[in-house]
């Protein structure tokens, strides 16, 4: 089949034209360009004919190369930015949380997950994740949302979840084998919160269904919590201690020992509001 080149060719010259310091080869006769003497035409065969076609000079075939390294790149950050949505929520202020926002109260906490994040690929492959434990408003979300939000900045698929947003869509109208499957799919799952939750044995199991889900799936998982993990692993409460069980197989333990910094911030506004009303107050 013989197919009509001349469109071809025409859109080939209209994306290289001729510009006015372009030159004709004494020896070949092809167009050459004015700017990066290299040439703009090639003598080819085609059908058994000797035809000349126009190419793509060097200047214009690295212009070519950078605008379509720009257009992957914008695609590649709107991919991003897709996912990160997804990853926490829209509008959720988790998304906020970066290592570049970090206000340097807890170094070793957040030395340790700018580590995760470096060997990522490694507990990756050995589906390895860290479990922060500690008290309220230490810092264990934040940590986990950094590394969530550096691993998304690579590429990678992260979902960050609390158990009562898992409840809430398996008692939607959600096909719940779904529920579960997505959970295994991400590269990295955030499981924010636990203990949290409503204590009932529905929540109990749909604890350990998605920590299992994981598991069976061989992904990692950063999981929180304020509860203490090590009096669950030495007895305690059977669906508890099943729950930290698998976790310690599953995570690096690390306590988080940060400020209070949700308490700091309280008693700083308290502070300065009755210094307003005693202010106001007079004398
Ligand atoms: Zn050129």
């Amino acid at each position: 089949m013989k197919i009509d080149l001349e469109p071809i060719i025409e859109a080939a010259k209209t994306a290289n034209p001729q510009m006015p310091d372009d030159y004709r080869d004494e020896g070949t006769g092809l167009l050459f360009c004015g700017k990066c003497h290299t040439p703009k035409e090639k003598n080819v065969k085609l059908y058994g004919d000797e035809r000349i076609v126009p190419v793509m000079c060097r200047c214009a075939s690295e212009k070519y190369e950078a605008e379509e390294a720009a257009r992957r790149e914008a695609e590649r950050q709107r991919r991003i930015e897709r996912r990160r949505e997804n990853c926490f929520g829209y509008g959720s202020r988790k998304a906020s949380f970066t290592f570049d926002t970090d206000d340097g109260g807890d170094p070793q906490t957040m030395k340790l997950a700018k580590g995760y994040v470096e060997r990522f690929e490694d507990f990756k492959a050995r589906g390895k994740g860290l479990l922060f434990l500690g008290g309220t408003g230490t810092g264990k979300t934040f940590a986990a949302c950094c590394i969530a939000n550096a691993l998304l900045d690579k590429g990678y698929s992260v979902r960050v979840a609390t158990f009562a947003e898992i409840a809430a869509k398996l008692q939607g109208n959600w096909d719940k084998e779904e529920v579960y499957k997505e959970l295994a799919r991400y590269d990295l799952l955030v499981l924010d919160d636990l203990g949290a939750e409503r204590q009932t044995s529905f929540m109990d199991e749909i604890i350990f269904t998605a920590i299992d889900t994981r598991s069976a799936a061989k992904r990692p998982m950063i999981v929180t919590s304020n509860l203490d993990g090590t009096t669950f692993i030495n007895g305690g409460e059977l669906a508890k201690n099943r729950v930290f069980s698998r976790l310690y197989e599953m995570c690096v333990p690390v306590t988080v020992n940060g400020r209070d910094r949700r308490r700091e911030r309280m008693m700083a506004e308290t502070a300065a509001d009755m210094a307003m009303l005693l202010n106001a107050g007079g004398n």
